[in-house]
């Protein structure tokens, strides 16, 4: 259920340090070393998936958790009312470097061009 090796799995147990924002039993979110906006949180489930590709039925139910946490944090850090984005990056070609699944939820000015 967990991977020692992975970097999310540890911050999730608290073996390495992060910034933590939420944690319950299914999800911790923290903020994101190299921000890339005002609000730039990463949320992740505690159980160990690398990415969308490996999401199962069993877990899907995980996905609408998350969204729901990022939604109460987009509140809590104040851009529910102006705007944010959850995105999350699957396999190379979209630019995936941390291969445990995560949202990013980015928000707090307004944003650069459109992305789709
Ligand atoms: P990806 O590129 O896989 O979509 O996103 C990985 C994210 O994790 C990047 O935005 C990167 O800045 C962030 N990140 C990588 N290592 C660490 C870390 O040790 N701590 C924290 N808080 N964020 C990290
Ligand atoms: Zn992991």
């Amino acid at each position: 259920m967990t991977d020692p090796s992975c970097l999310f799995c540890r911050i999730a147990a608290g073996q390495i340090p992060a910034t933590l924002v939420h944690e319950d039993a299914e999800v911790v979110a923290f903020k994101d070393i190299a921000p890339q906006a005002p609000v730039h949180l990463v949320l992740v489930p505690r159980v160990h998936l690398a990415g969308l590709n490996d999401l199962t039925a069993d877990l899907a139910p995980l996905v609408g958790k998350l969204a729901l946490v990022a939604q109460g944090l987009a509140k809590a850090h104040g851009c529910a009312a102006t705007g944010w984005r959850l995105i999350s990056n699957c396999g190379p070609d979209a630019g995936q470097t941390v291969h445990h699944l995560h949202f990013h939820l980015l928000g707090g000015a307004p944003m650069a061009g459109r992305m789709v």
